[in-house]
């Protein structure tokens, strides 16, 4: 990453083409959560909805929605969570459609419509 930093300063260049291999420095960054939905009962649901400052995390019709488009990352909810949240270790999630940022995570049961990132 510093790698590009020096090279787009020295050139002038603000874009870069996406990269051919992974990031190695990628792996130490914080990513979304992803939640495990055996672990999801209405207390805890309540708690990760409380517990986010981006309002990423709000609860619908039984189900947690994760909105991954405003999702910072932040990690307080994996905080939160006593285990139904962690890391997911992804951050390539661009998508053209807004719809796919939305994962719905059944609340004690029911069936799992969208994953976790
Ligand atoms: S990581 Fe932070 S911003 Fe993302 S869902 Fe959890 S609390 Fe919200």
């Amino acid at each position: 990453m510093a790698t590009w930093f020096l090279r787009g300063a020295r050139r002038g260049v603000v874009t870069t083409r996406y990269p051919a291999r992974p990031e190695p420095s990628a792996s130490s960054l914080p990513t979304p959560p992803s939640f495990d939905p055996r672990l999801l009962t209405r207390a805890v649901a309540a708690d990760l909805e409380a517990s986010c400052p981006s309002g990423a995390l709000y609860r619908v019709d039984g189900y947690l929605v994760f909105d991954v488009g405003a999702c910072s990352a932040c990690g307080r909810c994996i905080a939160a969570s006593g285990g139904a949240a962690r890391p997911s270790g992804h951050f390539e999630l661009a998508t053209s459609e807004r719809e796919r940022l939305l994962k719905r995570i059944p609340i004690e049961g029911g069936s799992l419509l969208g994953g976790a990132p």
